[in-house]
């Protein structure tokens, strides 16, 4: 099987078609969470999502939207748009986001937004919560989103290997366990503003980290028009 898997989408429908397209054709798309907030297309993102049968799991800002108390921990340009989702969202979108799981398992993988122990909240962001988290997997594999950086944390025998991938990045798997983080598609944060995704070959047992070139411009040209705060605008211009 060759499984796109996608995270933090972030109602960025420019830059997930872009994604989409450039992956081909697959077996399946999971996404891992945070696939609104921030962007200007909720509605669009959910319903191409449902067009394509992706399965996946609920981010922090997903729980947010549908009127969960996450909202009190955001920043106030997080917050700002929100509650501008809040009101933007229709009832398909709001139905499709409450039925999403805070963790699933698909062929083997364990799906997570955040961390495999903290679901929703925790950032996997070093060699000691990393390996608390490979700990806690009951999977070979496991995948995760939140940060919006593409890593691969892998457990050599309790000395835990950290895999920063660049474009066109592949590992081959083993028995070794690992704890995976594609990047983000709608707002990537680590300095490269093209989208990020990961491909899963299942019979070669590889992964691909990869990064593609979207219309920027035009989800900004959105996002004022709805308007949502500057700062989340200019961001995805550098890719921050
Ligand atoms: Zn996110």
């Amino acid at each position: 099987m060759r499984i796109a898997v996608l995270s933090d989408i972030h109602s960025n429908i420019v830059a997930l078609d872009t994604v989409l397209a450039a992956a081909g054709p697959v077996d399946a798309v999971w996404h891992l969470g945070d696939v609104v907030g921030y962007g200007p297309e909720p509605d669009r993102v959910v319903d191409r999502l449902r067009e394509v049968g992706a399965v996946g799991v609920r981010g922090n800002h997903d729980a947010a939207a549908i009127g969960g108390a996450e909202i009190e921990w955001f920043n106030p340009d997080a917050r700002a748009a929100m509650e501008w989702t809040r009101t933007a969202i229709a009832k398909r979108t709001r139905d499709w986001l409450a039925a999403l799981p805070e963790r699933r398992i698909e062929a083997g993988c364990t799906l997570v937004h955040g961390s495999p122990r903290d679901p929703l909240w925790e950032y996997v962001t070093s060699v000691p919560v990393a390996r608390a988290n490979l700990a806690e997997l009951t999977t070979p594999i496991g995948w995760h989103g939140h940060t919006h950086i593409p890593i691969a944390f892998r457990d050599d025998d309790g000395r835990v290997e950290v895999i920063t991938p660049g474009h066109d990045s592949t590992i081959g798997l083993d028995e070794r366990t690992v704890l995976l983080n594609p990047g983000s598609v709608g707002q990537p944060r680590d300095g490269d503003p093209r989208a990020g995704f990961a491909l899963f070959d299942t019979d070669a047992a590889r992964i691909g980290w990869y990064r593609v070139a979207y219309d920027i411009e035009a989800v900004q040209a959105a996002m004022v028009d709805a308007g949502l705060p500057a700062r989340l605008v200019a961001r995805l211009s550098v890719g921050v």
